[in-house]
């Protein structure tokens, strides 16, 4: 579809791949878990020390950085240029976003109140 190849173009994006605006107005810094049937977590413990943090509750999340608590593993410039340095890797509930998605959305919205460069999604009538 037109509007999905033009607008959600991940790489110019990642706005999933930070905690939502929600989440830090509730102090909540787990937001991207790191299960024990994930990929990562069985083969790749080296990877498990330098990127993740245990919650009050036992559970790995991913490290979040910066005043937009952006994934450690998510490099370069949110809304223009972004890539994922573990994607062979990352957790199982990064793989479950899709470009356009509920989800997708909603993070979208969640990054464009705090960071001009994550665009309006027009309308499908515009393109
Ligand atoms: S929010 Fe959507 S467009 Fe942006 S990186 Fe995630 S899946 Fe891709
Ligand atoms: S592991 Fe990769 S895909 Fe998942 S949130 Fe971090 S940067 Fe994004």
């Amino acid at each position: 579809m037109l509007r999905d190849r033009v607008l959600f173009d991940c790489q110019a994006c990642g706005a999933c791949c930070c905690n939502t605006a929600k989440n830090i107005a509730l102090d909540h810094r787990g937001y991207i878990e790191v299960l024990p049937s994930d990929v990562m977590f069985m083969r790749r413990p080296d990877l498990m020390c330098a990127l993740t943090v245990i919650d009050d509750v036992g559970v790995h999340q991913m490290r979040l950085e910066g005043p937009e608590q952006r994934c450690t593993s998510l490099k370069g410039e949110l809304g223009e240029n972004v890539t994922c340095s573990i994607y062979r890797w990352r957790p199982e509930g990064c793989r479950q976003v899709t470009a356009g998605d509920e989800e997708c959305l909603k993070a979208r919205k969640s990054m464009r109140a705090r960071h001009d460069n994550v665009p309006e999604e027009p309308d499908e009538d515009s393109l």
